[in-house]
């Protein structure tokens, strides 16, 4: 089946209107922060990451993401208002800081699409764990703007970039990003990230079955042992824009099968708890992991679902805090950042939040039937960030 023919499920509710009220009152983190340790959910899981979307627009209208037919010119993008500043984004994140967040990463949208992003990126990067160590700083791009900008945001403070492309086969790629983007443009930005010291790289694929999975091989030969961290992602049934059908979902499982045609690969230990890909090295003849050769990643979102030691919070582009990419309800942190909260307000409000939380859509989605799943009334992952 073509791109185009695949069947809409339009949204016809704007999710981003409502929002759970913010728990108020102290919380106590004062010993927490002292005692530098973890904030935990219900479930026990420490919050250690935070996904902030600065943007909720696109240079590309992947299929998959942001279909052409919804984000049309009439689409009522946010208007720039509405958006956290740079201040704001700082200021709150701080305070994620202080609960025990390690590690940061900007999205959208495309996040090189924020006007001066690299000023935010400095902000950031002065920001410091309760033990003095500075955040890892990461962000996610389609790589359109990454060889124009990849010195900067070095410069800026960025340590790694995740750039995602879903083929080498440049026919392939253009229908995918569905903008005509050639795929010369998004490699010539992978080289000047890694010349320019934003690494290791990590590069993701969607896997969409029937569009892209005769580039899985092609992709692995491309990466291997260049450093670069390919990893495969299962499409998901985010968003309600997409027409997520479980049939043009290709499991991980088979990801690894078809690789194993060609590769030998071993299992690796995860590098650190809440890893979202499971991974894969290239091994040697003694069938031995050979880091020169490097690793792949899948992640099986959809097949193997994984909330268990899920870590990740997210803040959307007009800072409503999301516990969950499934969510369809945020927290709204602008107005608490608008008002006359004080930083420790809004760090007991993240605190009570967190600790508070015991969803894990996941787990219970993959237990639907999943002709049931699609169409479901969700958050776009443009707006929340990816
Ligand atoms: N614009 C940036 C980019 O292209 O990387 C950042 C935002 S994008 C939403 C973040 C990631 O989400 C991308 O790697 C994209 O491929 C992935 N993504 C978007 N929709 C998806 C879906 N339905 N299933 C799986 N991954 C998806």
């Amino acid at each position: 089946m073509s791109e185009r023919s695949t069947p809409r499920v339009l949204p016809l509710i704007d999710e981003r209107q409502q929002s759970i009220p913010v728990p108020t009152g102290p919380f106590h983190h004062p010993d927490r922060l002292a005692a530098h340790t973890a904030l935990s959910d219900t479930l026990g899981r420490n919050l250690r990451d935070l996904r902030i979307s600065v943007t909720d627009r696109c240079n590309f209208r992947c299929n998959y993401c942001m279909p052409k037919e919804v984000f049309d010119k009439d689409y009522p993008y946010l208007p720039h208002t509405a958006l956290l500043s740079f201040e704001e984004i700082t200021r709150i994140t701080r305070q994620f800081a202080r609960h025990g967040v390690q590690k940061i990463r900007l999205t959208g949208g495309e996040p090189l699409l924020r006007k001066n992003i690299e000023g935010l990126i400095e902000q950031l990067a002065t920001l410091r764990t309760p033990a003095g160590k500075p955040l890892d700083l990461t962000l996610t791009t389609n790589g359109s703007l990454l060889a124009r900008k990849a010195l900067a945001l070095k410069a800026a403070g960025l340590q790694r970039v995740t750039v995602s492309l879903d083929g080498l086969d440049d026919a392939v790629f253009r229908s995918m990003n569905d903008v005509d983007f050639p795929v010369a443009d998004v490699l010539a930005g992978i080289d000047a990230a890694q010349a320019a010291g934003l690494g290791p790289i990590k590069i993701n694929m969607v896997v969409k079955r029937g569009t892209n999975d005769h580039e899985i091989i092609p992709m692995a030969r491309h990466f291997k042992g260049s450093g670069i961290v390919l990893r495969f992602i299962e499409y998901m049934d985010v968003g309600a824009t997409n027409g997520w059908r479980m049939d043009d979902v290709m499991p991980s499982a088979e990801v690894i099968t078809r690789l194993q045609s060609e590769f030998s690969l071993v299992q690796l230990e995860p590098n650190s708890p809440g890893e979202t890909a499971r991974r894969w090295g290239y091994a040697d003849a003694s069938g031995a992991h050979n880091p020169a050769q490097g690793e792949i990643g899948v992640i099986s979102s959809v097949t193997q679902a994984f909330c268990g030691d899920c870590n990740r919070a997210r803040l959307s582009t007009e800072g409503q805090l999301y516990l969950c990419l499934f969510a369809n309800q945020g927290y709204d942190l602008r107005s608490l950042l608008r008002g006359q909260a004080s930083d420790d307000d809004l760090a007991s409000a993240i605190g009570h939040i967190w600790s508070g939380r015991s969803d894990r859509y996941s787990e219970l989605r993959a237990e639907l039937p999943s002709d049931t799943r699609s169409g479901g009334r969700r958050v776009e992952m443009s707006y929340i960030g990816g």
